[in-house]
């Protein structure tokens, strides 16, 4: 009721001016921005805590906020693009903290893609810090009919495949088009394309899934990640160790979900890779179930979750090892 940081807090604010382009006293908006980003201590380009380095290689540079989103551009975008993540893989974006380099991508962006519902509602505070930027935007995640917890829109809608295929690669198609118009019939080909990818691929997931009996189908995980993952694929959620991400859970919804994961008879609990795993760990200890693995939600993780269908391989390959595995796995 009173999060601090409610992952679906405002995001129509930061919604306001999606897909026009923000035009105007251009040199001095883009000025500011990158001051900033110069001003930026030059942490270097090694490795770690840096946002992902841009691939592809074409004329269209785009920035997406995450690196779930990155992937699906380059999908989208082809040899036209170069696409780049704001949020380094293994980072989770709804307590993102923006850093001034974070400023230097926007501000040689031709688009940015984000989710928008709450999920990177940083990205407005980045762009507010230098409005007169001429990137066009598109907010993949807007007008989804939304499943909603406390009122609350949830974000995640590409953990179901097909919302990914029906909407996000359409509203991608239309987004790169609108950055770079004689492109257009390129991206409608290469999203038509990963559309046709996804549809196999669900149906490879289905079949993974259908190897857990329909009572053990049951998922707790860290953050409220995978509703629309869970609707589509048949789980029960029974619960989440965070529904808020960065606000701790009280002793008492502790409590309350150790009683709930012991009446459901709940297998195992999994942890998210961005999330440290502490408060799962300690949750299924006092469960008496296992801890099973990592999945990845918000961000990609290392091969071979490195990219958007093999998240959800990997995902969806964990969980069906989590609650099929006997009982002394
Ligand atoms: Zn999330």
């Amino acid at each position: 009721m009173s999060a601090p940081r409610p992952e679906n807090g405002r995001s129509r604010l930061a919604e306001g001016s999606r897909r026009s382009p923000l035009r105007p006293p251009a040199t001095l908006g883009l000025g500011l921005v990158l001051a900033l980003a110069v001003g930026a201590c030059s942490a270097g380009d090694g490795a770690g805590n840096r946002s992902s380095a841009p691939s592809g290689g074409g004329a269209l540079r785009v920035v997406a906020t995450t690196s779930v989103l990155a992937d699906m551009t380059r999908h989208v975008g082809g040899a036209r693009v170069t696409v780049s993540s704001i949020i380094p893989p293994g980072v989770g974006p709804e307590d993102y903290e923006p850093r001034p380099e974070d400023a230097r991508a926007l501000a040689t962006a031709d688009l940015i893609v984000s989710n928008g519902m709450g999920l990177d509602d940083f990205l407005a505070r980045l762009i507010e810090a230098g409005t007169d930027r001429a990137a066009h935007q598109v907010v993949l995640g807007e007008g989804i009919p939304a499943i909603s917890t406390d009122g609350r829109p949830n974000p995640h809608f590409w953990l179901d495949p097909t919302l990914v295929a029906r909407y996000y690669v359409t509203k991608l198609e239309t987004g790169l088009a609108e950055a770079d118009p004689a492109g257009a019939a390129t991206y409608r080909s290469n999203g038509a394309a990963f559309a046709a990818e996804l549809g196999p691929l669900d149906a490879e997931l289905q079949a993974e899934v259908a190897r857990i009996p329909a009572g053990q189908r049951k998922l707790v995980t860290d953050h409220d990640a995978f509703p629309y993952f869970a609707r589509h694929f048949g789980f029960e959620l029974v619960g989440v160790v965070l529904p808020n991400v960065g606000q701790e859970p009280t002793a008492a919804d502790m409590a309350a979900l150790v009683t709930e994961v012991r009446a459901a008879g709940v297998r195992a609990i999994f942890s998210e890779a961005q999330f440290s795993p502490r408060l799962v760990q300690a949750l299924a200890a006092e469960a008496g179930v296992s801890l099973v693995s990592t999945l990845y939600s918000d961000a990609l993780g290392s091969a071979p979750a490195d990219s958007y269908e093999g998240l959800l391989r990997w995902d969806v390959g964990q969980i069906v090892a989590g609650l099929t595995g006997g009982a002394g796995g």
